[in-house]
């Protein structure tokens, strides 16, 4: 699967984890959990440059990762 449809995917099936990802993002309220979460995904293979959002995405799920340490989704792999 590409990575546009990852990203389309991983929009299609966590609306609720992403809006309240975003909006945690966007008001400085971020998950007490957001840095450890980061830090692990910042290890992981998983991790790949988002081409539609920029930073980075999880090619496992299609998230956005800032958006998704950020809210109460789980790591598709259980590393978090
Ligand atoms: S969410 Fe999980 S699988 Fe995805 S990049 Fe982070 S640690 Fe890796």
């Amino acid at each position: 699967m590409s990575r546009v449809k990852k990203i389309i995917k991983g929009l299609a099936d966590n609306p609720m984890d992403i809006a309240e990802g975003f909006i945690r993002v966007a008001t400085g309220n971020e998950h007490p959990c957001a840095s450890d979460r980061m830090a692990i995904c910042d290890d992981c293979e998983k991790k790949e440059d988002d081409p539609i959002f920029g930073g980075f995405m999880c090619s496992e799920c299609g998230c956005h990762l800032k958006e998704k340490v950020n809210s109460d989704a789980k790591c598709p792999l259980g590393k978090w």
